[in-house]
């Protein structure tokens, strides 16, 4: 019985070999999650092979600005009856 078809890796996804971190600029290996240098959490690599910064800092920062807006939204409505 042969096999029908042979895991073949995508040639496009993997370009890059290291990824650099987004705040200090090392090289680091594509699998690492943590910067060995500064420390910081990187996120997977990008097309540029930078590292991407991991997703939880731009969700509390989305988070912030979501309480600020609302938090304006609710001063507007309280001051300006
Ligand atoms: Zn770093």
């Amino acid at each position: 019985m042969a096999a029908a078809s042979k895991t073949t890796p995508n040639p496009s996804s993997h370009v890059h070999m290291t990824k650099k971190c987004p705040e200090c600029f090392t090289y680091l290996p594509l699998d690492s999650k943590l910067c060995h240098s500064c420390g910081k959490a990187v996120g997977p690599v990008n097309r540029l092979g930078l590292a991407e910064k991991p997703p939880n800092v731009k969700g509390y920062a989305l988070a912030a600005i979501a309480i600020l807006a609302f938090v304006i939204f609710m001063w507007w409505g309280f001051f300006t009856e």
